[in-house]
């Protein structure tokens, strides 16, 4: 890829709707909180907890993924710890220019270590975020995370938190973790629950268990998006019937081949999908975890899946349109992307004829 399109996918509008705080925190920000709030790590040396928190190559499988998430559950050790943390994310998403960004985090992960009261915790995310909206040109709505292995109570706590939040930063909640040991219907209930408080639904499916859940989170739990979704690429009647139903996918490639939830990158269906008329966003799931940056993994799609420059222009109003984010802060990004995004095209092909 020429230097040109690095820097011109950098400077493009962005936007984001698949990525977990969680997943962002980096061995820097780790190693920061834990020198400032005396935590002690297993190692305190950034190459060392590198390797403990980054992916490095595959994984076995989405399990294992998930378990380079352990250290991280250090970096929340107070409130304060936790709004810095926010603050930092969202900041740095900031730098790589997205401008609308859906964060996503589980309450029971980030009160495992120092348990925090849930309300305390959602008071201080969300203000790290502000402090960052208010700092740089971004805007933040925040998904709550079910943990599938915590099983139906907490599922429930989850649902009454989200909803309590709703229209103040919260825009809707999420089921992730181990699918193959833990399928939607398990979670019904609690997704009945917020479908009756008004919360957009999204849903992990079809990256670690098969097309039968990806069905199930729609019918049943409501999902009005899928987390990866892959797993339709199987099935031909399936395809058609997200398509038809306009269910956007959370596509997060170098994440699917980690977890190899595909077998490799060429292998991912993500060009069939979108060729086939099946929404879907490009995004980067835990960018911290898997050592990527949103903007590497449009070059990426472009690189390996001959995405034009316009198309993934169109992918970033498109997922604008797919976001949970409340429609009047839609209806005040929608024209200043539109006519960036516009600018930027213009400027590249001036730049191309010259
Ligand atoms: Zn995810």
């Amino acid at each position: 890829m020429d230097q040109k399109m690095i820097e011109t996918i950098h400077r493009l509008p962005k936007v984001e709707l698949h990525r977990h705080l969680e997943g962002c925190i980096s061995a820097e920000l780790l190693l920061e909180i834990a020198r400032d709030y005396n935590v002690k790590l297993p190692s305190h040396d950034l190459n060392e907890l590198r390797s403990l928190i980054q992916v490095q190559g595959q994984t076995s499988s989405l399990k294992e993924f998930l378990e380079k998430f352990y250290w991280v559950g250090m970096a929340f050790p107070t409130l304060e710890a936790v709004e810095r943390v926010s603050y930092c994310v969202c900041r740095d998403c900031a730098r790589d220019n997205i401008r609308a960004l859906e964060l996503r985090f589980s309450p029971v992960f980030m009160s495992l270590e120092t348990p925090h009261s849930w309300d305390d915790l959602l008071h201080a995310v969300l203000k790290g975020a502000r402090q960052a909206e208010k700092e740089f040109d971004i805007d933040v709505g925040f998904i709550i995370g079910i943990s599938r292995s915590n099983g139906i109570k907490p599922a429930l706590r989850v649902v009454d938190i989200a909803a309590s939040y709703a229209g103040l930063g919260v825009v809707g909640i999420d089921l992730f973790g181990d699918e193959a040991a833990f399928p939607p219907e398990l979670f019904t209930t609690a997704f009945k629950v917020a479908q009756e408080n008004g919360l957009n639904i999204t849903v992990h499916a079809g990256e670690g268990g098969g097309e039968t859940n990806i069905k199930i989170a729609i019918e049943e739990l409501g999902a009005q998006r899928i987390g990866h979704g892959i797993r339709i690429s199987n099935d031909e009647d399936m395809m058609a019937w997200v398509r038809d139903k306009k269910i956007p996918l959370e596509i997060c490639l170098t994440s699917n081949v980690q977890t190899q939830t595909v077998p490799d990158l060429q292998s991912h269906p993500v060009r069939k999908f979108y060729d086939y008329g099946i929404k879907i966003s490009l995004n980067t799931d835990d960018p911290a975890i898997s050592n990527i940056t949103f903007s590497n993994e449009l070059l990426l799609a472009m690189e390996t899946f001959d995405f034009t420059l316009d198309e993934i222009k169109g992918l970033m109003l498109g997922a604008l349109d797919q976001s949970f984010l409340e429609d009047y802060r839609k209806d005040l990004l929608r024209p200043k992307l539109e006519q960036e995004l516009k600018a930027i095209t213009s400027k590249e092909s001036r730049k191309a004829g010259e």
